[in-house]
């Protein structure tokens, strides 16, 4: 089969088709190198290259000042669970956590482990179907940070403004909608995300850290898990994935010779909205699992009637090319996800679909 479907799998996911074309020309040797991006040193000046050209058109997407240090690390999103309380607690020892799905809870649970957490919110009893207000937040203003999570890609749920957290640092797990928006990069400590969503393959994660809470890593943490150590070395301290960074690099440049994240939030926003105005005027047939004003943009996540009008149409969206719309047993119903290398027409062929199978099935 040569023939590419519609991806709407929540992670890996789909990549913009040209960064796979070039990466796919470029394999057998890069221009002028003699050898592939999988082969090379990651001492080399060709790959010096790479990863300060990758450093600093993410800078420039997100507007991020010298003030922060942007690493390239391993072990997902998932590490950063535990290297963000390990780097970060000191001085005070305690910190803030705001649950809002399964990836919120599974980094409190590291966290738990290495001092007193305080719950700030959490809308579990809810099924987490909407993000807390400000408000709702029972922040200790004596917290080493504050740690949420932006965008729920399990529930679809996104933080439509970060929180206020005063002159605590802000840790955001942005695994899921970095690079989908623009935010106000100045008012976080640390954004983590694993890449694998809306930046390149799996085996990467970008971490963004403001430089003065380096000074927080101790000493006596293992040098892997040492942000302080990374950010010396230029994340070079071990070998690092040539190839996913490679790729975050040529996503990066396609996102700025596309508009940047402005034109890339419009795109996003009239992609979701294509779906939930659909679900909107479905007199209930498809019903968003989101509240309306806590709806993401990049994980659209809907029920039917009944579990077995859901499966029915799994089966025949997947028979149609509309892949991995399957949502995850903690919602159930299905999912779609539309990152920002989601075409637009693949959406709108979709709701196409829904309307059609609603008049069949209703
Ligand atoms: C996918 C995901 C993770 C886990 O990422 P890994 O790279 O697999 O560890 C963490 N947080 C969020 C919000 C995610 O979407």
């Amino acid at each position: 089969m040569q023939q590419r479907v519609y991806n709407f799998s929540a992670g890996p996911a789909v990549l913009p088709e040209e960064v796979i074309k070039e990466a796919q020309e470029n394999l057998f040797v890069l221009p002028g190198v003699g050898m592939s991006i999988l082969e090379i040193s990651h001492r080399s000046k060709t790959f010096d290259k790479i990863i300060n050209e990758t450093r600093a058109d993410l800078k420039s997407l997100l507007s991020i000042n010298d003030n922060y240090d942007i690493l390239f690390l391993q072990g997902g999103a998932s590490l950063q669970f535990s290297m963000v309380p390990l780097n970060l607690m000191p001085p005070k020892n305690k910190a803030d956590y705001i649950i809002t799905g399964s990836w919120s809870k599974k980094a409190l649970k590291e966290a738990k482990r290495v001092c007193a957490i305080n719950i700030v919110a959490t809308t579990e009893s809810e099924n987490f179907s909407r993000i807390p207000k400000q408000e709702e937040l029972k922040l200790d203003p004596d917290a080493s940070y504050v740690h949420f999570t932006s965008n729920n890609t399990i529930y679809g749920t996104e933080w439509h403004k970060e929180p206020e957290t005063g002159n605590v640092p802000l840790v955001c797990d942005a695994s899921s909608d970095i690079l989908s928006k623009k935010i106000d990069a100045n008012k976080y400590g640390v954004i983590y995300a694993g890449a694998q969503k809306n930046m390149g393959p799996a085996g990467t994660t970008v971490v963004i850290i403001r430089k003065d809470l380096l000074e927080r890593c101790s000493d006596s943490l293992h040098s892997m898990l040492n942000y302080k150590i990374h950010s010396e070395n230029g994340s070079l301290y071990n070998t690092p994935s040539a190839f996913g960074i490679y790729i975050i690099g040529l996503v990066s440049k396609w996102l700025i010779k596309n508009g940047g994240l402005d034109t890339m939030y419009k795109v996003n926003k009239e992609k979701a909205d294509i779906l939930y105005k659909c679900f909107d005027g479905s007199n209930e047939f498809f019903k968003g699992h989101a509240v309306p004003d806590s709806r993401s943009i990049m994980n659209v996540t809907f029920r039917l009637p009944s579990e077995e009008l859901e499966k029915k149409l799994i089966a025949e969206t997947t028979a149609a090319g509309f892949d991995g719309l399957k949502g995850h047993r903690s919602v159930g119903g299905l999912r779609a996800s539309i990152y920002n290398a989601f075409p637009k027409k693949g959406v709108v062929e979709l709701v196409d679909f829904l309307k059609t199978f609603q008049s069949k099935n209703s």
